[in-house]
C-alpha cells in the first residue's frame, strides 16, 4: 500500500489542490449520475449512497491526474500563474500579498515564479474605483518572444551579430519606465549589450 504525506509551498500546493479538486468534482458528478440511475428518477438518495466515499474519490482523482499527465500533449500549453499588482489599494485597505483563494503568502515566496508568471497591473483610485487595468508581463514570453526573435534574428546593436537564440528580448522603453511588454517595444539584445544599456547613466538635464 502507498500512504501519502506531503509538504508543498503555498503556490505549488494551490496548483496541485486545484487540479485535484477539479477532477474530484468530475468524479463526484459521475458517481451522482450513477446513483440517480440506480435509485431511479423519483427516489431520494444522499451522498452516503454514492458508490465511493470522499476519500476513495480523492484517491481515484489523484491516479486520474497522473494518468492525464502521461497523456498530455508535449507541446500543450502549460498553465501560468497570474500576478495582479494592486496599485493604490494599500492606501485604503492596507498592503496585501495573498493568493486568489485568500491564502496569505510572503512576497519572497513569489520570486521563484516570476519568470513564468503573467503580471497584470490594477490601479485603484479608491475602494470601489479601478482607474486603470493593464494586462502585461514583465518578461517577453511565448508567441511575442518568438515573433521578436524571428523579426530581429540578431542583437539590436548595429555592430553586433550575436544570433537571436543567444540573446534576450529587451524592452526598448524600459519596463520600469512604463514600457509595455508588447512586440513593438521589444528587441533582441545579447547579454553584453543588454547589460551595457542598463549601466548607461541618464543624461543630465539641459
Ligand atoms: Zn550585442
Amino acid at each position: 500500500m502507498w500512504f501519502g504525506d506531503l509538504r508543498l509551498d503555498p503556490l505549488s500546493g494551490a496548483i496541485v489542490a486545484g487540479q485535484l479538486r477539479r477532477i474530484e468534482n468530475e468524479l463526484f458528478a459521475a458517481d451522482w449520475a450513477e446513483a440517480k440511475q440506480r435509485f431511479g428518477e423519483h427516489m431520494t438518495f444522499t451522498t452516503a449512497d454514492l458508490a465511493r466515499t470522499p476519500a476513495q474519490r480523492r484517491a481515484d482523482a489523484l491516479v486520474e491526474m497522473a494518468t492525464r499527465a502521461g497523456t498530455a500533449p508535449v507541446d500543450g500549453r502549460r498553465p501560468e500563474p497570474l500576478f495582479s499588482v494592486l496599485v493604490g489599494f494599500e492606501s485604503f485597505a492596507g498592503r496585501i500579498c495573498e493568493m486568489a483563494d485568500g491564502t496569505v503568502v510572503s512576497p519572497g515566496s513569489l520570486v521563484d515564479w516570476l519568470d513564468e508568471a503573467w503580471i497584470e497591473r490594477v490601479v485603484f483610485d479608491g475602494p470601489s474605483r479601478v482607474l486603470d487595468l493593464g494586462a502585461a508581463t514583465r518578461l517577453f514570453t511565448g508567441a511575442t518572444r518568438r515573433a521578436i526573435q524571428l523579426r530581429d534574428r540578431e542583437c539590436f546593436h548595429e555592430m553586433c551579430s550575436e544570433p537571436a537564440k543567444r540573446c534576450e528580448v529587451d524592452h526598448i522603453e524600459p519596463w520600469s519606465a512604463g514600457g509595455r511588454t508588447i512586440q513593438r517595444n521589444g528587441r533582441m539584445a545579447c547579454g553584453f549589450h543588454n547589460r551595457r544599456r542598463h549601466r548607461r547613466r541618464k543624461r543630465p538635464p539641459p
